[in-house]
């Protein structure tokens, strides 16, 4: 098997004394090209790529570069006592590592994001809560006080956890590193996949001697008021973000952001679609059939509207730029639509009663021969109204 491998250096294309950046470069270039990824079902590629990863794999690391370079193939073939992969043992290397540092832009820029970053600055964690308003608060914009419990950096330990005077130790899992690493079967050789250290969840140390007014958490919780500005617009399940309001970031790493998600409590008579709002008004038997003004509630107070003599049951009237401010542009309105709903009198006096009657006996049939000569007519008629 030795014998029908192909020299390392041969393999990436680089000169014996090629120095890291250049193994770099050559290794970056024949892994885009050969790549499982870019070539599906293509064993040649598939196998130039293995070739390429473990000539790569064996020169970046210095001592192993050294043993190639005095015993050839034979250092890792098994003769020499290494045993593993085609004469090499891909465990021993961390292939999240340097997928990270090849192919973070080619794999669309991150396997190192998410959580297994290792003992490096993070940013802290968002923190959610939620805020009640009203329906008028919602479409005009509020300001208010959430109260809310904020963890801060521990003042006696100043953050580590660990007692005055004792000091965290290295944590033995992860030798410090904060990650951990697991290997997988692939079909190109093993695959390390990192991840956060489950015993001291990526800070690298573990505490013995915990600090006591913080139990060894480093944080120490607080009540704490924040303003929170609710803008004109926002809708019900809308966030309002607070950036560095969230939880502490980890190792130096800025904290998180707050997110106040806002739950509007509906209005009894207005409903609310988008920027629009929907409501409905009575108006008497009279005033529908003679004309005349009403008085109509908006989210601006009343205004009077003249209603048109005829007007019929669930005509539906707009009343432009009286509806919700858009979040971006506060001047822009949406409507509100208006439904008139034509109340038919159910008390009636006796002297009402009366004068309905004769108010029938004059109009009676006339009114029943126009609606039923306009059944047949209506239905263009109606849109119009509807939408005037
Ligand atoms: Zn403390
Ligand atoms: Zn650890």
């Amino acid at each position: 098997m030795a014998d029908t491998k192909r020299d390392y250096y041969e393999v990436l294309g680089v000169d014996k004394n090629a120095d890291e950046d250049t193994l770099k470069k050559a290794y970056r270039q024949l892994a885009k090209k050969y790549h499982p990824d870019m070539n599906p079902g293509d064993k040649d590629a598939e196998a130039k790529f293995k070739e390429a990863s473990e000539a790569y794999a064996v020169l970046s690391d210095p001592e192993k570069r050294k043993q190639y370079d005095q015993f050839g193939h034979a250092a890792f073939d098994g003769s020499a006592g290494a045993g593993g992969f085609g004469g090499f043992d891909f465990s021993n290397m961390d292939m999240g590592d340097i997928f990270g540092d090849l192919f973070g832009d080619f794999f669309g820029g991150g396997r190192r994001s998410g959580g297994a970053r290792g003992n490096g600055p993070m940013k802290g964690a968002n923190l959610r809560v939620s805020v009640r308003i009203s329906f008028l608060e919602a479409v005009f914009g509020v300001d208010k006080q959430l109260e809310l419990n904020l963890k801060d950096e521990c003042k006696t330990c100043h953050g580590t956890g660990a007692k005055p005077g004792s000091k965290p130790e290295t944590c033995k899992k992860c030798g410090g590193k904060g990650q951990v690493v697991y290997t997988q079967q692939s079909f190109f050789g093993t695959i390390r996949n990192v991840q956060s250290c489950p015993d001291c969840h990526g800070k690298g140390t573990i505490i013995k001697d915990k600090c006591p007014d913080c139990g060894g958490t480093g944080y120490i919780s607080g009540r704490k008021t924040i303003a929170v500005s609710i803008p004109a617009g926002i809708d019900n399940g809308q966030c309002v973000r607070i950036a560095g309001k969230g939880e502490p970031g980890v190792n130096g790493g800025e904290r998180g952001d707050l997110l106040v998600e806002v739950q509007v409590t509906p209005h009894p008579i207005f409903q609310r679609q988008d920027q629009n709002i929907f409501s409905t008004v009575p108006v008497s038997f009279a005033v529908a059939a003679l004309g005349g003004e009403v008085l109509i509630d908006t989210v601006d107070g009343k205004v009077a509207y003249e209603v048109k003599p005829g007007t019929q049951t669930d005509t539906r009237i707009r009343l432009k730029g009286k509806g919700v401010p858009s979040l971006r542009y506060r001047d822009v309105r949406g409507d509100h639509y208006v439904t008139l709903v034509v109340q038919t009198p159910d008390k009636l006096s006796k002297e009402a009663k009366d004068l309905l009657k004769q108010f029938d006996a004059l109009t009676g049939d006339s009114l029943n021969a126009v609606k039923n000569a306009s059944a047949s007519t209506d239905s263009d008629d109606k849109k119009k109204k509807f939408w005037k």
